[in-house]
């Protein structure tokens, strides 16, 4: 193999299933060692070639109470420079981008605006798979969806459920829960 991966990484390359604790320790993995276990696997499957997705990104609102430090994007509840998109201005820009570049993918993801219910999020996600059906859609972050299971006292479960959220994506927000 050639390669000096810990043993976490080399079960999770050859064995491919992993319970939450391996997950957990997966968290604590050397950054450079994932790259190269991650370029290993690509090679493996892929050999050359690459691929891409044209996607773009949805920021529907810029207001956010979390307030993390290294943040420039946000902008708390009342300031003059914050946004929220009705559905239809989401909709519109999206379509608007895909008419110029075609994209297959749009990553739909804001601040934790109090303001916004999961209501807002079910018209959103329906919204964009009436109009463009082709366009697969990337959300949101686990903080937002940790916001609505909060929010509405719902599991993550019944939060992606009410999203018509891919079953893939729940094992995300499971493992970085963990
Ligand atoms: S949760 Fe996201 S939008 Fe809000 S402050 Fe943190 S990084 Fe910025």
């Amino acid at each position: 193999m050639g390669n000096n991966w810990s043993p976490i990484v080399e079960k999770a390359i050859y064995e491919g299933k992993l319970g939450p604790r391996d997950i957990e320790e997966l968290f604590r993995a050397d950054l450079w060692e994932l790259g190269s276990a991650a370029e290993y696997l690509t090679r493996r499957y892929f050999g050359n070639v690459v691929t891409f997705i044209p996607n773009m990104i949805l920021n529907y609102t810029n207001v956010c109470v979390i307030a993390c430090r290294f943040c420039a994007f946000y902008r708390p509840p009342g300031h003059p420079e914050a946004y929220t998109l009705s559905v239809e201005e989401a909709v519109r820009r999206v379509v608007a981008i895909d008419r110029e570049f075609g994209i297959r993918q749009v990553l739909v993801q804001g601040g934790i605006n109090p303001e916004l219910g999961i209501e807002y999020y079910e018209e959103l996600f329906k919204a964009l798979k009436a109009r463009l059906p082709h366009v697969a859609i990337h959300g949101l972050s686990p903080i937002e969806i940790d916001y609505l299971a909060r929010k509405h006292r719902m599991s993550y479960s019944e939060v992606l459920d009410s999203l018509g959220t891919p079953v893939w994506t729940r094992w995300l927000v499971v493992a970085v829960r963990y």
